[in-house]
């Protein structure tokens, strides 16, 4: 006998239902931008929704079809949300480029993904006339902004002006519907070794992310909410946030290129912001204005941190000085990006204080949609007792197949059974399911046989007074292969000496894995993402002697 078929509607999930759930159920909701052009702007989902069809009419006007690239270099804004909306919405793929990567990375990934369009806020102007010739398959230029605002001349051939293109067209068009298995957006991972690949989400795989992330155990989005997304849009989505505020119908905020403290710690009090997401770097940089004027949050109630490890120290000050609560989580491009985040379940409600402490500074638990693993060399899982550690694997409906343009799949088998996505993290696992990152597996410091975490050392070293920024890597020494080198940054005016940084270590790591030796340093480079860039670190201090070796 065949199964009994279910007898409901058949609703592909398409990005177009996010923003027309939104303008039906969350019309009047604002979205609020401050723009490149330096001023405020408000609109709502009713108006982006109505511009994204506009938007879509405009594409096709100029001769986009079905799985067309439009790529763009752009801040976080209502435009840019707008062209998430109007190009998946139509049957394009929105290709979101990190405009800080170095201009012949932008050129690659733009020709790698084919870009057939590409939209850029004024900001990107100067960079886009200099690669423009590169960009073999772009055909159109679009710049984002108003009449008012163009270039009288430009080394760019025929530069479309984004505001004529919507106010040309009338909005009356129907979003299409489609298999949801389409191709909705592509994200390149920064590389940090090799050429960047592509991550080719679908329409169903960025709905079920947005879901997924909306729910109380992961980011806990609300219609209540106030969401300003510090973290880019061209960084993986935004985590997904311009998806699940359409989903949930709450307000969003932008800040545009406006990223310093000042800026962003005004933006939240003026806007009455709830809830943020952003990589740890950029929280420094707000954290020390607020600690320097005396500020406080009046309405920021809990944000985001993930992307790289969230330091401890950094948890601390959220909490205990803002009363802001930090849900950590892990992400990588190839997962659309959530896959963890840690929030206590109801048995550690009772635990003391500094217990639950240290389950929230884990990297946390999965997401439904999203399962995990952690295997040995051999592809044998290990137990999840919260000391084995291994590399860490994951499988679910927003995890990528393969990449971009590779008939090569990267999937592993575990246990005998294929099909898992190797994150080149490794992990421990502990019997409640809260996963920790020790390092991703090429910063793994190995002495004499022996795992150091860099992630470790680094939160440390974060939680002396004196450290702005630190990072661990691994140094060459004679007898152990690899010792721990610690970089430091110090905060202005303070003198903190290699000799009190290493006294600080004792007591709260195990001796063998203090570092060797300390070096200061003006800045820590950082990636296009905003982690630590632990290769060039790597490289400026290859020939480093440790002082033990
Ligand atoms: P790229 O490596 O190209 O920058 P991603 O932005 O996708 O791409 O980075 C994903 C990686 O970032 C993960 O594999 C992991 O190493 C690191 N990462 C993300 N979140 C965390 C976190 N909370 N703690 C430690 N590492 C993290």
């Amino acid at each position: 006998m065949p199964a009994l078929m279910g007898q409901m509607m058949q609703m592909p999930l398409l990005i177009s239902s996010l923003i027309r759930h939104a303008a039906r159920h969350a019309a009047d909701t604002e979205i609020v931008s401050k723009r490149v052009e330096g001023d405020m702007h408000r609109t709502t989902w009713g108006e982006v929704e109505l511009r994204s069809r506009q938007l879509a009419q405009a594409f096709a006007r100029l001769g986009c079809e079905a799985g067309d690239r439009i790529g763009t270099l752009a801040w976080n804004g209502y435009r840019h949300v707008e062209i998430y909306y109007g190009s998946s919405g139509s049957q394009l793929v929105c290709h979101t480029i990190n405009p800080r990567l170095f201009p012949e990375q932008i050129v690659w990934i733009a020709n790698d993904a084919e870009d057939k369009v590409l939209c850029f806020d004024l900001t990107f102007l100067p960079l886009v006339e200099k690669i423009a010739v590169q960009l073999t398959t772009v055909k159109h230029f679009v710049l984002m902004t108003d009449r008012a605002h163009m270039p009288a001349s430009t080394a760019i051939p025929s530069l479309l002006c984004y505001e004529d293109l919507v106010a040309a067209e009338d909005g009356r068009y129907t979003w299409p519907t489609f298999d949801e298995n389409t191709a909705s957006s592509i994200c390149y991972t920064s590389g940090t070794t090799g050429n960047p690949k592509g991550a080719v989400y679908s329409h169903r795989s960025s709905v079920l992310h947005a879901y997924g992330a909306a729910l109380p155990d992961a980011m806990d989005c609300s219609a209540s909410d106030v969401v300003l997304p510090v973290v880019p849009m061209f960084h993986v989505n935004a985590w997904g946030l311009p998806y699940s505020a359409a989903l949930v119908g709450c307000k969003l905020v932008f800040p545009g290129p406006h990223l310093d403290g000042k800026s962003v710690y005004e933006l939240f009090e003026s806007e009455k912001v709830t809830f943020s997401a952003g990589v740890p770097t950029v929280w420094l940089g707000l954290l020390t204005h607020m600690k320097n004027n005396k500020l406080k949050f009046s309405t920021f109630k809990r944000t985001v941190i993930g992307g790289s490890a969230c330091p401890p120290a950094m948890m601390k000050a959220f909490q205990e000085e803002h009363g802001v609560e930090v849900i950590h989580a892990w992400g990588m491009t190839e997962l659309s990006p959530l896959g963890t985040l840690s929030k206590l379940k109801a048995k550690h409600k009772d635990l003391p204080h500094e217990a639950q402490q240290r389950l929230l500074e884990k990297q946390g638990r999965v997401i439904y949609g999203i399962d995990m693993a952690i295997i040995d060399d051999d592809g044998k899982s290990l137990p999840w007792d919260g000391q084995a550690a291994g590399n860490l694997v994951v499988r679910g409906s927003w995890v990528i197949d393969r990449y971009f343009g590779k008939p090569e799949s990267p999937l592993v088998t575990v246990d005998g059974e294929p099909g898992w996505f190797p994150t080149g993290d490794v992990a421990t696992i502990d019997a409640d399911g809260f996963m920790q990152i020790t390092d991703r597996s090429k910063d793994v410091i190995k002495s004499g046989g022996e795992w150091i975490s860099s992630i470790d050392l680094e939160n440390i070293a974060m939680a002396h007074p004196a450290v702005h920024e630190a990072a661990a890597i691994a140094a060459k020494h004679p007898k152990w292969d690899e010792r721990p080198l610690l970089v430091v940054m110090r905060k202005p005016g303070q003198n903190v000496t290699r000799e009190e940084l290493l006294a600080f270590f004792e007591g709260r790591i195990a001796k063998w894995q203090i570092p060797d030796d300390v070096v200061f340093v003006d800045e820590i480079p950082h990636t296009a993402t905003g982690k630590i860039q632990k290769l060039k670190l790597r490289e400026q201090f290859k020939n480093h002697v440790l002082p033990s070796a």
